[in-house]
């Protein structure tokens, strides 16, 4: 199956957060400068996502098959043993909000521009997840890079199963397995009546991004292999 692609996503930014969060004091000489660049941001983003309905072939112990190509971690394996349908996506700010990022010359307007591509790509992927929740009720998602067991490198893998990515939605794969634009999330989704969430896996202190708390038994109560 082909893949769908959602590019006609509204790109609005809270002003208000991105002073808060760039932490621009009322009357600062700067509130005209952010004003500026987030009118131009406006006029220029394309924030998209693409994802897959993909069926999974062969499973083993740590590894699916997914139409043809091969995905290992034994944390995937598992969390996928009752399922057999998986959704793979791609989601990013989009290389016209990119460009205009790379265009600032100033250091200062240069991480300005990178916080309003964060926020560009956070847009695409609630639109994302909110289409696959309406159409398919998804819940879970595993995403290459979240765990030491499903690393980087396997990025190759889940952008082969999604085809053109790049024609599609610009976004492209580096050797070393970095997404351009920098602001572009990738991963895949199911569903499965138990919770997961990898941050229950991940011992990362003071992450931003931490959506569940971590669980130091929970590999070896689900995970670890029994050795025979
Ligand atoms: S805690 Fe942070 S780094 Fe670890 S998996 Fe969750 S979001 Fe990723």
């Amino acid at each position: 199956m082909r893949f769908t692609v959602i590019d006609t996503i509204p790109f609005q930014p809270d002003r208000a957060a991105l002073v808060k969060r760039l932490r621009l004091r009322d009357g600062s000489s700067y509130l005209s400068d952010l004003e500026r660049l987030v009118d131009e941001a406006e006029a220029v983003a394309k924030p998209k996502a693409l994802y897959k309905v993909a069926f999974i072939d062969d499973r083993g112990d740590d590894y699916v098959v997914v139409g043809g190509v091969r995905l290992d971690s034994r944390v995937l394996a598992v969390n996928l043993d009752p399922v057999h349908r998986i959704f793979p996506y791609v989601a990013t700010c989009g290389v016209e909000l990119d460009a205009w990022a790379h265009a600032q010359d100033d250091m200062l307007y240069k991480y300005w521009a990178d916080i309003i591509k964060e926020v560009a790509v956070r847009e695409a992927i609630q639109a994302l997840f909110e289409h696959m929740t309406e159409t398919y009720g998804l819940g879970k998602m595993m995403s290459p890079g979240s765990l030491e067991d499903w690393p980087m490198p396997q990025q190759r893998p889940l952008f082969a199963i999604l085809g053109d990515i790049e024609g599609a939605i610009g976004v492209q794969l580096s050797d070393s397995f970095l997404m351009t634009p920098n602001k572009t999330v990738s991963g895949l989704r199911f569903a499965a009546a138990e919770d997961f969430a990898s941050c229950q896996l991940c011992p990362r202190d003071n992450c931003p991004g931490r959506r569940a708390p971590y669980d130091d038994t929970l590999y070896d109560r689900k995970y670890r292999k029994i050795q025979s």
